[in-house]
């Protein structure tokens, strides 16, 4: 039998998907944007490509378009969230680097004064 496809396994797919809850802010015909369960920030939005990659490359490698589009996609939630062009976007890639659900997200941060270098 083969593997179970990231349809049935990974969170985001299945947030996508609608069977698990989440506060959706904008939507694209690439991308879906909803609010971090465990904000770090007063915005705290996680941008994800409907398709499922595991990572930024990969997505950068397979489906450029999709990987513009989440930048998109951020910017327009800043703008409506009212943070005046000051935010960040975050990829964490890896285990090591803090990337704990493996198909790719944005992070969009702001709202406060956000430190540099993060931790
Ligand atoms: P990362 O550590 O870069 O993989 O980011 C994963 C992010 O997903 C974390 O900031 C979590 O708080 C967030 N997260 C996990 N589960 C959910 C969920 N069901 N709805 C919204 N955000 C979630
Ligand atoms: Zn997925």
């Amino acid at each position: 039998m083969s593997d179970p496809s990231p349809s049935e396994t990974c969170l985001f797919c299945r947030l996508v998907a609608g069977d698990v809850p989440a506060e959706v802010v904008h939507t694209s015909d690439g991308s879906v944007a909803f609010r971090d369960i465990n904000p770090q920030a007063p915005t705290h939005v996680l941008v994800v490509p409907r398709e499922h990659h595991a990572n930024a490359v990969e997505l950068a490698t397979q489906a450029p378009e999709a990987l513009a589009d989440l930048v998109r996609v951020a910017d327009a939630v800043a703008e409506a969230e009212g943070l005046a062009g000051d935010y960040r976007l975050v990829f964490n890639t890896g285990a090591g680097a803090g990337q704990t659900v493996f198909h790719t997200h944005l992070h969009l941060l702001g709202g406060r004064p956000l430190t540099w270098p993060p931790g």
